[in-house]
This record gives structure tokens, sequence and C-alpha cells, in this order.
């Protein structure tokens, strides 16, 4: 049943492409419906909603100037990756005190890779609309000092859906302060994300990558369970990668910053014209971070 399901979406889908709408492709070839099939007019809507919604992707990626319509991403894994800490990332004592994993890449076979979005100094509400527009998945890792004049906007993004994340109180380099210190930017942002906006996150991002064993030590008291880094940066103009052959790689995590054109050449949109284009002509979904941890 599975089988003929997925044949039917797919014909939908690709009357959808064509037409802008699932037509009556949707009643299988030859009119012979199995005898387990569920009613007809149930799956016809269910087809006909898909394809709508996938027309719906291509009208608003011609809108905002894309090479096509992202692909979209398959369903959350049913059982979730284990995370390890990435080889020559570990600090001193990481398993023995089981400390929060530091990992580039997120262990899957999936064909996704996930957008993290850094500080917080530019706010954009065109932006939010072209992520809404183009339903792309992705995760805000802010620093208090930079959402503090705009909390409103970051609020609008919560209510899309976007988990809003730790990236410390005022962006400092970690391994140069104390243990209490650096608990303070921690901790300090975990109570401004729960008073602010609500949540207390899992995931801190450490600012500028670096970390030493008491960062770790600190965010895991401050109820840290992960730390994604990245394995590739994404800029209006350019493209970087941690790895020599520059190819994105099942379950990558991407990072990029909120930022203008007052530190970037061009805008936001640009930026992610740039990051879709790359991300789809390899065949490439934008995936959830957090439905894989
Ligand atoms: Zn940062």
């Amino acid at each position: 049943m599975r089988v003929g399901l997925a044949a039917l979406v797919l014909a939908a889908i690709a009357s959808g492409c064509a037409q802008g709408g699932a037509g009556d492709e949707v009643t299988p070839a030859g009119g012979q419906q199995p005898l387990d099939a569920p009613p007809a007019r149930a799956l016809d809507s269910y087809a006909s909603r898909l394809g709508a919604a996938h027309a719906a992707r291509v009208a608003a990626a011609h809108r905002w100037g894309l090479a096509q319509a992202p692909l979209s991403a398959p369903p959350p894994p049913a059982r979730k990756p284990r995370i390890r800490t990435r080889e020559g990332f570990e600090v001193t004592g990481h398993r023995r005190l089981n400390l929060p994993p530091v990992f580039t890449t997120v262990p899957t076979r999936d064909k996704v890779v996930f957008l993290t979005i850094d500080d917080g100094a530019e706010k954009d509400p065109a932006f939010l609309r072209m992520m809404s527009d183009l339903d792309v998945p992705y995760t805000a890792f802010l620093s208090g000092y930079l959402v503090k004049d705009d909390p409103r906007y970051f609020r609008r993004m919560q209510a899309r859906g976007v988990a809003l994340n730790n990236h410390t109180l005022h962006h400092p380099r970690l391994p140069s302060l104390s243990y209490r210190q650096q608990k303070r930017e921690i901790c300090g942002m975990q109570r401004y994300l729960a008073k602010r906006f609500g949540t207390r996150p899992a995931l801190f991002r450490p600012s500028y990558g670096s970390y030493d064993r008491t960062t770790l030590r600190a965010a895991k008291a401050c109820g840290i369970a992960y730390v994604p880094l990245w394995n590739q940066e994404v800029f209006p103009d350019r493209w970087e990668y941690r790895e020599g052959d520059r190819r994105l790689r099942p379950g990558d995590i991407v990072l990029t910053h909120f930022r203008g054109r007052e530190q970037w050449k061009g805008s936001m949109a640009d930026m992610i014209r740039r990051f879709l284009n790359e991300v789809r002509s390899e065949g490439f979904a934008v995936g959830r971070l957090e439905d894989y941890l």
C-alpha cells in the first residue's frame, strides 16, 4: 500500500509542476483499485494538497529569483541519530565527564543539510518573508547584545517555527574567561531566552566556534545538551568549506549570519539565493536540525 501511495503522490507532484495543480492523474492506470485502497476521494484530496503545496513552492522560488524550487526535505528520522563529538574536537575528559558533543555534521544518509544563522545584527523583514514563502527551515543562534534592541523581530521568527538558541550574551572569546565568567555568558543567555522568548534551548554554539573544556563544563551546567559547530559557511558572494573537496555531505551543518550590506557584498536574500541554488544543484534538501537531535 505504501508503494501505491508513493506512486500516486509522485504522479500528483509531477502534474503539480506542469499545471500548477493535481488533476485526475491520481487514479491508478488501468482503473483497477487494489482491495485495500483508501477511498479514492481521500487520496485525491491528499494528493492535490501536496500538488498545490509544490506549485506554491515553485511560484515562491520564481518570485525570489531562485534557479529552481528547493527540494522537499525527507520526513524526520524515526530514530534520532547518535551524535558524537567530531574527531579532533574533543576536550580532555570529554566522555568521562559526559560533556555535550561538539559536531559539524549530523550522521545521516538523508541528502539534507542544515542552515544555521548566527548573532542577530541584521533584522531584515524581507528575509522573514522569503523563508516563510519558500518554506525553508533554519535554526538561529542568538547573541543577547544584538537581540536586545529589537526582540520583536526574533519573536516573529519564533512564531514562524524557528528555534532560537544560545550564542552567549556578549559574544566573547570564551576560552580566555574563567569558569564563572563563561557560565555567566551561557547561563545568562539561557535566562534571557527564557524571559524574552519562553525557551530554554538545549543547543549552544560558542562565539567564534571557540571553546575549551571549561566552556563545555559551563554549558552543561546551564542545561546545554548539544554544541553544533559547522562544516561550511555561506556568504552572499562565496562559500567556504572546512573540507578540502569543497562538497556538501549528508547532514552537513552550514553557518551563516544575520548580516546585511554594511558587512557583506549583498543582502540576506542574496545569501539565501546563493545557498539554496548550490544546495539544489547538488541534489540536497534543507532539513530541520532539531528533527535530528
Ligand atoms: Zn557569532
